[in-house]
């Protein structure tokens, strides 16, 4: 439940869980190749878009806002709005946890769920003390939470 304060201003703790949880994952490493590939970044080729809870949310946008946007465009192809022209995330350091446990079946499929379980339970309870309802579409999610940095 959110009291007055946090109602008012809903993100005041989500950037330090984030870099926690995001940090937390990189000390478990598993073999993956990312690098970059961005098969995941075109979601009509791969079939589904990253959902996002609340503090993913505040946390790419911050990414957005941090590289001089204020709104996200849709993608010409239809792929990620935070896919650049180079061909590259936009917001690499701040891309949304499915984006770093790789969806993405060219880097190596999705991470093991006990493997990460703990980390989604995290984001899922930070979800709720920032008055969110579940995860939510990747555009969706971070326009509402552009709107409210
Ligand atoms: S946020 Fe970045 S890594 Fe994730 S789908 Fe969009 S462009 Fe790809």
């Amino acid at each position: 439940m959110l009291n007055a304060h946090c109602m008012k201003n809903p993100k005041p703790d989500h950037r330090h869980e984030m870099e926690a949880i995001y940090a937390e994952l990189e000390r478990r490493p598993l073999p993956r190749q990312c690098e970059m590939r961005t098969g995941c970044c075109h979601f009509r080729l791969a079939g589904h878009t990253p959902m996002l809870t609340r503090g993913e949310a505040f946390y790419a946008a911050q990414g957005v806002r941090a590289s001089g946007r204020k709104a996200l465009k849709p993608h010409p192809d239809g792929a990620c709005p935070l896919l650049g022209r180079d061909g590259r995330c936009t917001i690499y350091k701040h891309r949304p946890f499915g984006c770093r446990t790789h969806f993405c079946a060219e880097a190596g499929g999705m991470y093991p769920r006990k493997h990460v379980a703990d980390l989604i339970q995290r984001l899922e309870s930070l979800d709720e003390r920032l008055g969110g309802s579940g995860s939510r579409p990747l555009e969706a999610a971070v326009t509402d939470a552009l709107a409210e940095l």
